[in-house]
């Protein structure tokens, strides 16, 4: 559990994640490297590249959102 004070009111901000809800199914948000290129087949390519789900801290406060890439643990 990742923890953090929001840098713009100083309230513990509370981990959470961004959900995708496309193709009816809910699916967290990854980081994927480099630029987004297109894929007439799946919308953007992204196999073999690097891929880190996305956590995202949500302050109670204000709202402030701030997301980091899961790096792989060894
Ligand atoms: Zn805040």
């Amino acid at each position: 559990m990742r923890t953090a004070t929001c840098p713009k009111c100083s309230k513990t901000m509370e981990e959470g994640f961004i959900v995708d809800h496309s193709h009816g199914i809910d699916t967290q948000s990854e980081w994927i490297e480099g630029p987004p290129q297109r894929s007439f087949w799946t919308g953007l390519k992204i196999r073999g590249k690097v891929r880190r789900p996305v956590i995202t801290l949500c302050c109670p406060g204000c709202g402030f959102l701030e997301s980091y890439g899961l790096l792989e643990e060894g």
